[in-house]
């Protein structure tokens, strides 16, 4: 849990990512972002959805799962929640970026094609993580999709479609259009399939060839076991993903990539 939240707030940090600094923007050039934690040991999750001013919506989302008794906190609740335990409420211009406005901006255009507009520019960010007991978590933080409308909730808050973990099975992180991602439940289908005696690699191309055959969806997944096989797998023209295993760095962007290098 610790690892996947560090990993996740590092990316939520960083402005070329669309959660925390960098989310885009909905309709009204506003951020409301979402997020989900699961712990595989004990199913607990804690997720927020529609957030404002906070940093680290990851935190946040991992405080719902240790101080509350509820899975999911949204909005004003989430905001007064976030206040209750501390955290510190960030101006909102802190968390948009010029090119999150330029890109709003863009889309308010009646020409823009708004299909056209998202596809490869999307870029939730997740974490998956298995550590020596075979205790698997995750993590994802999203400011969800371009212009979107006020109080819109995609996948990544939701349990089962931003993310699942069950140590007898194992982890998953989503990122791809989320009304297409929830419905077909993306990560908990993949775990189906690892249930089934599939691997890490091959359920999840099975999930995604379902998701692009049955609702014509496109998206990538990071995706690990409880003995440290993992995979990260997109039908998205691109992904950018990294891996750390032991003592060995892996990375790619795009189809046909898998970089190695000592850690
Ligand atoms: N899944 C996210 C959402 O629909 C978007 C993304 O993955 O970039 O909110």
């Amino acid at each position: 849990m610790d690892a996947v939240v560090e990993a996740v707030t590092i990316l939520e940090n960083n402005p070329a990512y669309n959660a925390g600094r960098g989310s885009v923007l909905n309709v009204k050039g506003e951020v409301e972002m979402d997020a989900l934690v699961m712990d595989g040991r004990t199913l607990g999750s804690g997720a927020v959805s529609a957030v404002r001013r906070v940093a680290n919506p990851i935190q946040l989302a991992r405080l719902v799962m240790e101080k509350t008794s509820h899975l999911c906190l949204t909005a004003e609740g989430a905001s007064k929640f976030a206040r209750a335990m501390g955290v510190p409420e960030v101006p909102e211009e802190s968390l948009i970026t010029d090119y999150a406005t330029m890109r709003w901006k863009k889309n308010l255009n009646p020409d823009a094609n708004p299909v056209k507009c998202q596809m490869g520019e999307m870029g939730t960010v997740g974490a998956v993580a298995v550590d020596k007991e075979g205790n698997v978590a995750c993590a994802t933080s999203t400011g969800g999709m371009i212009n979107k409308m006020e109080g819109r909730v995609g996948d990544t808050p939701c349990i089962g479609c931003g993310g699942y973990a069950d140590n007898q099975i194992g982890a998953v992180s989503p990122t791809g259009h989320g009304e297409t991602i929830m419905k077909v439940t993306l990560p908990r289908l993949i775990l189906f399939h690892m249930e089934q005696g599939k691997g890490p690699k091959e359920a999840s191309d099975m999930g995604l060839a379902y998701m692009k055959e049955r609702v014509s969806g496109l998206g990538g997944v990071i995706t690990v076991d409880p003995t440290g096989q993992w995979a990260a797998r997109f039908n998205s023209l691109q992904m950018s993903w990294a891996a750390a295993q032991q003592d060995q760095l892996h990375y790619g962007l795009y189809h046909g990539e898998d970089f190695t290098e000592p850690v």
